[in-house]
């Protein structure tokens, strides 16, 4: 099979079969990156995967710098931002359950939104790790914070030196999830927690609009987990999970599902919007917070605690 400049043709990244079935061919539906992208399944360990899938030195050119997580802290407008700091003092609100503070790592920390929350919080001392230059220099120079332009893999920091690590919806976009996750290992101190939000293949989201899932996001999301295989994976490199839980609202990763679905079935401009209007929000909460509760939301969040 040929492959695309730019791409490259990979066995499963989790367990290294070369045996996979196509589930689906789709183009980008968030961004403008050209042509349709295909993701298939390992007939061994069932992990899905984007392949082709754009090499890491190409990968960049399928994000544009209005990207959501390329945003700066403060500089979305004011109902984005309150909605913003209420999603990160969740997040804050889970680690607190399973530690007091410290050395926090933020792996992908994009605009800074939960690193800056966390700072303010005075309970960690945070360090973010972006590879966006323009995005990490932003953050550095408006919001003051200490954040590192390197990749995870390339990033030079100290082994035992984090009380906590986080990937906030990152560990579906890099290429190599077990490297990251074992590089995670060596960087926490013995009892500290590693913190992993991505798409849940298993979602009720996934399940009712299947290839126009936000999960999808071709050929940015490089993965797509399912929950339990996750867990066996952390289990694998010596992590034992202590909660799986959903911090972050669901009602927007629903809704972009949705509109890709009525966009794509020629549905008038303002149905696309009204589906993401307050009122809507107001009235679907309880359906959210169940589906929340039953670990059905789009993305899941797993906290990992490292052997003391
Ligand atoms: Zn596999």
């Amino acid at each position: 099979m040929s492959v695309s400049p730019g791409f490259e043709q990979v066995p499963c990244p989790i367990c290294g079969s070369e045996e996979s079935r196509v589930v689906l061919r789709r183009g980008d539906l968030m961004l403008s990156s050209e042509g349709e992208f295909t993701v298939t399944e390992c007939l061994a360990c069932r992990h899905q995967f984007l392949n082709p899938r754009p090499t890491r030195e190409a990968i960049h050119e399928h994000y544009e710098d209005e990207y959501d997580q390329f945003i700066v802290a403060g500089q979305e407008n004011r109902l984005r931002q309150l909605d913003h700091d209420y999603g990160q003092r969740k997040r804050l609100r889970l680690l607190k359950r399973h530690i007091a503070g410290g050395r926090l790592i933020d792996v992908g920390c994009g605009g800074c939104a939960f690193l800056l929350s966390a700072s303010r919080s005075g309970d960690w001392d945070v360090l973010g790790i972006e590879p966006s230059a323009a995005t990490a220099e932003a953050c550095r120079s408006l919001l003051g914070l200490s954040v590192m332009t390197s990749s995870w893999e390339g990033a030079d920091v100290p082994a035992e030196s984090a009380d906590v690590i986080t990937l906030w919806e990152v560990l579906e976009h890099l290429h190599d999830p077990l490297a990251t996750i074992r590089k995670c290992y060596r960087v926490l101190r013995p009892g500290g927690l590693l913190v992993i939000s991505t798409p849940n293949r298993g979602s009720l989201d996934a399940r009712l609009f299947g290839p126009y899932w936000v999960g999808y996001e071709l050929p940015r999301h490089l993965h797509m987990f399912r929950q339990e295989h996750l867990q066996e994976i952390l289990a694998a490199e010596g992590l034992k999970v202590e909660e799986v839980c959903l911090p972050d609202g669901a009602f927007f990763a629903f809704n972009t599902s949705l509109r890709f679905y009525l966009r794509d079935h020629g549905a008038p401009g303002w149905l696309q919007r009204a589906i993401f209007s307050l009122p809507l929000r107001a009235v679907s909460a309880p359906f959210f917070w169940v589906s929340g509760k039953l670990l059905l939301g789009s993305s899941l969040t797993t906290v990992a605690r490292k052997p003391a």
